[in-house]
């Protein structure tokens, strides 16, 4: 009979272990890899095959369908058969962190693999970011570059080995290598390069290492004032890469949930509670922690005397993550790691935060990507998500995927990652090219229309808006399985069906529609964009309804009183936090996006809710701008840290309770049992409790984020959603 399996099942080992039981259970047949599926023949009956070689499953591998065809050819023997084409409905795995045997080999002086730091194996390895085309073979990939030794060839075919048919395998006769170079390109050599790096490393240079999914920008952590002033990021929280699990915990808090995803085979940046290096993440509670997840970096922790390295995405701000050696020179780093094998894929480090058993995704790429979620349309739907922070997604056979993180898409070079990735992920997941529909924000400035208007006319599929929120709830109730909820959307900003700027929104929302149940109170932007970089602007302009002025006076208070009338208008909940930092001097100035409001939240966790506000709700609009005079009103002296916390925690709860209200309020009278939290506000832990508190007492249950990213690297997955139920109908 003929078995075909789908899921993740190629590049995973899979193959070999079919092999491996049907040879131990006697069978005649074959095993090949046919376009995105396994297809195996056997000629006994398949029950103890499936429970055999459900015993002996590779750890990254994942079955999701087995379908059954009669198939009665005879053969003599068992054999592994070249790849055919065929259905694309794949799986291509994640990168995947280098697995213990591997590192163990690493440090194995009898190794032929000692030392050697693209070590990885079937179960190992870097494959999203290699991965060109489907089926997954060595020449569909950048190894095809490497042609296999004698001796690696020997593994690779040999069904008892560990790398029987390991794609990507390599050796250092066969494999790729790493030189080192100074700023000026020149080659220092190939002799000791990841000794000789971490040598500079240790003694305060700043360096670039060329990684799986692009390149890394590292130093050590006595480095951290000068490093800032060099790459201009004076705030901005940098991810610290650690050399194990008992350093880890010099440096942060780490629950057991946290350790577990740590030392997952996905080796994400995992956000714990700070407990040292203040200066890597300036004012915030937490700090994002990963270890190392290739064989280069266990072999340049085994060569350094620092610990901690700080390591983060070599890019511009906003920008896409540097690929090439030429770019990488470019920013002017003192030292330089590279190697020569191609990366085919950019894809930066995911970044996870927890609470009470969910998974928020700050950044879902490697180690997470591709990922199919199920969906109950099936359509072929392509989405390209907001403004910042974004992501595409396509939809077909009842899945979406979403690409990489890819960056702010204001920028060129970012939306050139962003149409590349889509095509990438359609070329291979889908058998054919065909789109049905393509989705994009409402915001007529966004940059990314223009790659949703590419993919519309290269497809000649139709154009659809989706408005941001909506978007936002939509995405949590894919991430959750539901078909309708009430829905906090709290956010920066997003554009609103009528024109303002939202953000502290409640919706009733479904896949079909959605409605404003209520919203914060509209405050003035001055000059737009600019109040959002500079947050005084808030507070002028909130204080400004009094007749006061605050934080400017003289020339810049009369042309910001100026600005008053004619300025759009914002309901967002994150520029009411961002005002009330800056109003409560945590932080006055943003030099990185989201700044003030993140630096609260350090406050809101220590806080208590022990001054009572008056919010008043009129027409489902919950007040914010008399909250503020109620609060100055209350201030006579200047604020210490813990009378800031209980400030700023009592009036954030004091919002976070009326906006809850509406929202329970409006479930009652729908029967609706759940109110969900999703948007960017909602990384933010202190609100999560608050409104978790408030929902459960009012019987319902919180429905969180745990799949799609909170934020805006959720929006294309939400757009995705409502397209495709529309077109279902
Ligand atoms: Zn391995
Ligand atoms: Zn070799």
């Amino acid at each position: 009979m003929k078995l075909i399996f789908k899921g993740v099942v190629q590049g995973v080992g899979f193959r070999p272990t079919i092999y491996r039981v049907a040879k131990k259970l006697g069978l005649k047949g074959y095993v090949l890899n046919k376009g995105s599926e396994v297809e195996v023949v056997i000629n006994k009956d398949k029950d103890d095959f499936i429970k055999q070689l459900k015993k002996h499953l590779p750890s990254i591998a994942k079955i999701t369908d087995i379908i059954v065809e009669k198939d009665d050819r005879t053969f003599n023997d068992f054999k592994i058969l070249h790849s055919k084409k065929g259905k694309r409905l794949s799986l291509i795995p994640p990168d995947i962190g280098i697995c213990e045997k591997c590192v163990s080999e690493l440090f194995n002086k009898n190794d032929k693999r000692y030392q050697f730091p693209f070590t990885n194996c079937t179960i190992c390895g870097a494959r999203y970011s290699l991965v060109e085309d489907v089926p997954y073979d060595r020449e569909r990939t950048s190894m095809d570059d490497f042609k296999l030794c004698e001796s690696c060839k020997k593994e690779y075919i040999s069904p008892i080995n560990r790398r029987y048919h390991a794609q990507t395998i390599s050796c250092p006769k066969c494999g790729p290598s790493y030189r080192l170079y100074d700023k000026n390109k020149k080659d220092l050599g190939a002799t000791f390069p990841i000794k000789r790096f971490a040598n500079q490393i240790d003694a305060g240079k700043i360096g670039v290492i060329k990684s799986w999914g692009g390149m890394h920008l590292c130093c050590n952590l006595n480095q951290i004032n000068r490093f800032r002033e060099w790459y201009n990021r004076p705030q901005k929280a940098f991810a610290i890469m650690v050399k194990n699990l008992e350093v880890a915990q010099k440096y942060g808090d780490i629950t057991e949930d946290e350790r577990k995803i740590m030392l997952s085979k996905n080796k994400p940046i995992v956000l714990v509670k700070k407990t040292a290096a203040e200066e890597v993440s300036p004012g915030l509670n937490t700090i994002g922690i990963f270890l190392p997840y290739t064989g280069l970096h266990h072999l340049l922790f085994s060569y350094l005397k620092s610990d901690a390295l700080v390591m983060t995405s070599s890019n511009i701000p906003g920008e896409a993550m540097i690929t090439s050696d030429e770019e990488a020179f470019s920013i002017d780093a003192d030292i330089y790691l590279l190697h020569n094998r191609r990366i085919p894929n950019r894809v930066d480090d995911s970044v996870i935060r927890l609470w009470r058993g969910n998974t928020f995704f700050l950044r879902k790429s490697r180690g997470f990507v591709p990922e199919p979620i199920a969906v109950d349309y099936n359509k072929k739907i392509l989405s390209v998500g907001a403004g910042e922070n974004i992501t595409g997604a396509i939809s077909h056979d009842k899945n979406v995927y979403a690409t990489q993180y890819i960056g702010n898409s204001k920028y060129y070079s970012t939306l050139e990652f962003l149409e590349e990735s889509l095509r990438h992920l359609m070329k291979m997941t889908m058998e054919k090219q065909e789109i049905d529909a393509v989705v994009q924000d409402l915001h007529p400035g966004y940059d990314s229309r223009k790659v949703a208007l590419k993919f519309s006319e290269d497809f000649s599929a139709p154009l659809y808006d989706v408005q941001h929120h909506w978007a936002h709830a939509a995405s949590l109730l894919v991430d959750n399985n539901l078909e309708e909820s009430v829905v906090l959307a709290l956010d920066g900003l997003g554009y609103g069906s009528d024109g303002t700027f939202w953000g502290g929104e409640v919706l009733l929302s479904n896949f079909e529609d959605f409605k404003r149940i209520g919203h914060l109170e509209y405050i003035p932007m001055l000059g737009g964009d600019q109040a959002t970089r500079d947050p005084r602007r808030l507070v002028f302009a909130i204080f400004k309804k009094f007749g006061e002025e605050k934080f400017f006076s003289g020339n810049e208070a009369e042309i910001l009183s100026k600005m008053m009338k004619n300025s759009p208008v914002s309901s967002s909940s994150g520029r009411v936090l961002d005002a009330l930092s800056c109003y409560l001097n945590i932080c006055t100035k943003r030099t990185y996006d989201g700044e003030p409001a993140m630096k609260l939240e350090k406050y809101l966790a220590n806080g208590r809710p022990i001054y009572s506000f008056d919010a008043e709700v009129k027409n489902n609009t919950v007040g914010t701008i008399n909250l503020f005079k109620q609060l100055d009103e209350m201030i006579d002296k200047p604020l210490k840290d813990k009378e800031k916390a209980d400030y700023a925690y009592s009036f954030v709860k004091t919002i976070m309770d009326k906006l809850t209200e509406l929202a329970t309020h409006n479930a009652d009278e729908n029967n609706i049992k759940t109110i969900g939290l999703t948007g960017g506000v909602s990384y933010n832990i202190p609100i999560n409790e608050m409104v978790n508190n408030h929902v459960k007492n009012a019987g319902l249950s919180l429905v969180v984020h745990n799949r799609v990213p909170n934020g805006d690297g959720g929006i294309s997955i939400g757009q995705n959603a409502i397209v495709g139920h529309r077109l279902s109908l």
